[in-house]
């Protein structure tokens, strides 16, 4: 396991991501545990849904998504991706 307690970086660019995720845990009324995760406000980075790689809001095709390019690819196929990316790849 990597440290992924700080100092954490993009997958992509290798630069350091900033920010993070808060984690508040409880119980509901009827003692069922919860967590919910939050981005802090300063976090410039999507940690991918599928594949738990770290990736920078500037080398995500789509940060809103929450998933590296590659996974956003396998989920929503071709058809989300801009022709020309794969077009560049290839030069
Ligand atoms: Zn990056
Ligand atoms: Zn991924």
């Amino acid at each position: 396991m990597e440290d992924n307690e700080s100092g954490d970086v993009c997958t992509v660019c290798q630069q350091a991501v900033t920010g993070g995720f808060d984690v508040f845990s409880g119980f509901q009324n009827d003692g069922t545990p919860t967590v919910v995760v939050e981005g802090t406000a300063d976090r410039n980075f999507n940690v991918c849904d599928l594949c738990n790689d770290t990736v920078c809001f500037r080398c995500s095709l789509h940060p809103e998504s929450g998933y590296c390019n590659p996974c956003f690819r396998k989920v929503f196929g071709d058809a989300g991706f801009v022709d020309s990316v794969g077009e560049a790849m290839k030069q």
